[in-house]
Parts: C-alpha cells; structure tokens; sequence
C-alpha cells in the first residue's frame, strides 16, 4: 500500500468523530494539483543528470498552501502527495491559515558539490515558479534543504517574477527576509508540546509511571551546562535524526533537564546511559568526525532503547510491523513526518504506547514560517524572543486542543488531531454549501 493511502485511513478514523458532512471527506480524497517535472541539471564535470522533481498542493480551502521541498532519494510522486496530505491537516490543526503542499527533487544531495547544490536549487524554481506565489503555495526547507538554499532560490524567483515578492519562500537567511527563529523552529515547537504533555495535568495520561516522567523544576529553570557538571536526569531519551529538527530538539530538552541518552543519524548513533552532551556531538558530526562520547550503536539499536521517550526525528516508515513489539520506549514522540506506519500503530495501540503525533509535534516549523510570511507582507520585524514567546503559545493551544478531543472522545490521540483538523477544513467546505442546502425543495432560504 501507498504512503498516501496508508495516511488517508486516518482521515476515515477522523471522520467518525467530526461531526462534519461526507463531503468534506469527498473532498478530501485526491490532491488537487500535483507537478511532476524532468528538471536537467550539468554537473561540474560537464556532464547532464536528469532529476525528477515534484510539487504537490493537496488542499487549499483554509488558505494557500504551505509546504517544504525536500531533496532525498526517496522522493516519488505517492511520497510528495501524502507529505502534502500531512501539511493539510498539520496547518489545519495547528491553526495557521494555510492549505497544504510539499515539493521534493529526487537526489541524493549529499553527493553534490556546492555549486551543483545551487544549480539544482534554481531549476527548481525555474521549473516551479508559475506553480508557487506569495499567496498561492509558499515553499519552505525540509530533509537537505536549509536556509541557503531557500535564499537561493527565492533570488531565482526574484529574478523571474521581479519586485521583492519575499513571502514567496520561507526558511530564507534572516538578510533576506528571514525571521529570527525558523532554524530552531521546528525543534523548540517539538519541546513546547512536550513541556505541556509533561505538566501536571496530562502527565497521567501519557500511562508513564510518575517516577520516569518526573520534570525537576528546578532543572527545567537551569541552562545547559556541560553534561558532567549536570546533575543526574529523570526523564530518558533517543532521538533519531541529528538535522536541523533533531539536533534542535535535543538541544531544547537537554538545556531542560531531560537526559538525552541516544542520537543517531543516517550512518549510526551514539549511546550513553549518564547523557550525551549535544553540543560537542553537533560540532564533531559537523566537521565530519565520529560522535565524540557514548558508545557506538546501529540506527535499528537506537530505536529499541529502553527509554521514556523514543524521538524518531528523520525519515518517515522508521517504526513498522517489524520492529513495533520491540520497541521499549513509553512514549513516542513523532518529529519526522509519518514514522510510524499504520499497522505498527496499531501494535503499539495494543502494547499502551502512545504516540504524541507528528502533525502537532512538528508543526513549530510551519508556525514560524507563518510568522515570516506575515512579517514578510507587512514588511515587518519580530525578535527571536517575540517569535519563541508565539511559537510556545500556539504549540501549546493546540496541544491543549487535542489533548481535549483525546480524552472527551477516548481516541488516540493522532485521531483527536486529525479531528481538529478535520473539523476546520469541513466547516470551511460546509459553509460553501453541501448537497444537504443544494437539494434542499426550500430555494427560497
Ligand atoms: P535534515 O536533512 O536536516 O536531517 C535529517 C537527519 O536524518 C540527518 O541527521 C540524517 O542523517 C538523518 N537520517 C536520514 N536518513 C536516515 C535514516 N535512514 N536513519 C536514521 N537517520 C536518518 O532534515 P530535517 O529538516 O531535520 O527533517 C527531519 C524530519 O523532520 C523529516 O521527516 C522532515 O520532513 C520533518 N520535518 C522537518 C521540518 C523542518 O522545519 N526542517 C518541519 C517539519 C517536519
């Protein structure tokens, strides 16, 4: 089965409690544009690569759509189109006033060089620039794309289209309309649901035994200090993913007290039971060097740690029927888009593992990105704090929100986020008018 029609049985699930009309789900079926394009790119050594680049706008009912373009192998046309059905229902629960969309070029981009990179990047854009708009569909960085490469291609689409229409693209450098903050975004957004799941009133219902998940509150004031200096840590944590999310994250929850004892990326891990440091992990991964501390472990390794908190923050399909029974964290904490599959879900479902889902704990990105789009087109400015300050209160209304329809309707709590969603997009749609007002005898209303 396709990614995409793995994802969409959660909108049936959705659609059970939302109290909205079939249409909406109708709707909500197909996505509404999707481009495929040959993008031919000449490498520095003269010779021509063909790429296949995509970029699809599944809905855009609640406003444009927003999604990022990421560059990885994986990248197909099912893979765009379900990340896109992810926006749609991420920015709809989420409450930003934006549709969904994602885009992606099939590459490995590790194996470009700098200037092959740039080129790529602006093909893009060459190819994509009639498709996207500042109040159409809004770009933004995902896997192996980052802020250099959104400027890059923001000067192509500057070029083409003329003006400064900077809303176009989010995830710029700060320098060319960025917001202080995005780099950060998606993992601070991560923590700040995480803080609202741990405070005293959800923490029960994460079925955590309260010794495992007990926050100091006096660590959760300190700053981070060097991990030898730090006292011993309650909560326990793997996180998969050393990127711009995973890092982030990790660096967050460490600064807070939580002990972060696994990280991993694409080639192997680092484990330490007394906490790894992340600083000094991110600048020796940087320069390209072994982790610095912990033991050597696989990426299959890391995901079966006996921890609180298992953080898969890299691909999607990473937690499956395979490995489901083996996992021995409490809690999932889902950073990637669709980490776990649907049948791995439902083993978990069975073992009382919950899982935090990733269309609310990853959705900070997408959230300061709304803040720069704004910014953007009302030629403003806002300071890293304000931007944090907003971020924290917007993950945590919709966390609150979700733990709500979680426990008021006794669903998972990836269905209560799906309901939020859903119920907003299926009001949008129902006040356009149903078969339920069009074939009503009474035309006269
Ligand atoms: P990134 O390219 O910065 O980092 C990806 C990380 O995953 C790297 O450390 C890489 O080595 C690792 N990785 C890749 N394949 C792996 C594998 N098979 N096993 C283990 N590790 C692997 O990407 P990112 O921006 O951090 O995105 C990570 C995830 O978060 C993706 O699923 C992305 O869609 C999602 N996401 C990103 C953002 C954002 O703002 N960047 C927002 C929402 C969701």
């Amino acid at each position: 089965m396709g990614m995409l029609d793995d994802l969409k049985k959660q909108l049936d699930i959705a659609f059970q409690y939302a109290q909205i009309d079939s249409e909406s789900r109708e709707r909500l079926q197909y996505p509404a544009r999707t481009l495929q394009v040959a993008i031919p790119c000449r490498h520095d050594d003269g010779t021509l690569h063909m790429y296949k680049a995509f970029r699809c706008q599944y809905d855009s009912t609640l406003g444009p759509t927003k999604g990022g373009i990421r560059y990885h192998l994986n990248v197909c046309r099912d893979e765009i189109e379900a990340l896109a059905f992810l926006m749609t229902f991420k920015n709809a629960c989420i409450k930003t006033p934006f549709g969904g969309s994602k885009g992606g070029v099939c590459v490995d981009a590790t194996a470009l060089t700098h200037r092959e990179y740039e080129r790529l990047s602006k093909l893009y854009i060459d190819a994509f620039a009639d498709f996207i708009g500042p109040d159409t569909d809004i770009p933004a960085p995902d896997m192996y794309t980052n802020e250099r490469v959104m400027g890059w291609m923001y000067a192509e689409y500057q070029q083409l289209k003329g003006g400064h229409p900077r809303a176009v693209i989010t995830g710029k450098p700060i320098a060319l309309g960025g917001i202080p903050g995005r780099i950060s975004a998606t993992g601070y957004g991560g923590y700040y649901v995480l803080e609202q799941m741990l405070s005293p009133k959800y923490r029960p219902f994460l079925k955590i035994p309260d010794k495992d998940l007990k926050l100091d509150q006096s660590l959760l004031k300190a700053t981070f200090s060097p991990i030898n200096k730090s006292p011993r840590r309650d909560i326990t944590m793997a996180v998969q993913g050393f990127g711009n999310v995973g890092y982030w994250f990790a660096k967050k929850c460490s600064e807070k007290g939580i002990r972060i004892v696994a990280v991993g990326d694409k080639i192997d891990g680092a484990f330490d039971m007394n906490g790894l440091d992340i600083n000094v992990c991110k600048i020796a991964r940087d320069q390209g060097q072994d982790w610095p501390m912990g033991t050597k472990i696989s990426g299959k390794e890391l995901l079966e740690l006996d921890v609180d908190i298992l953080a898969p923050a890299a691909i999607e399909n990473v937690i499956t029927s395979e490995n489901a029974d083996k996992i021995k964290a409490k809690v999932i904490f889902e950073l990637a888009n669709n980490p776990t599959t649907s049948e791995a879900e439902k083993i978990l479902e069975e073992r009382k593992i919950p899982i935090i889902p990733d269309i609310l704990c990853n959705a900070g990105g997408v959230v300061v990105s709304y803040f720069e789009w704004l910014s953007n087109k009302h030629a403003e400015s806002r300071t890293e704090r304000e931007v944090n300050t907003s971020l924290r209160k917007m993950m945590q209304y919709a966390t609150q929100k979700m733990m709500e329809r979680h426990l008021n309707l006794n669903i998972s709590m990836r269905t209560a986020a799906y309901v939020l969603a859903l119920k907003r997009i299926g009001d949008a749609i129902q006040c356009l008018g149903t078969k339920h007002y069009f074939s009503s005898l009474n035309e006269t209303e």
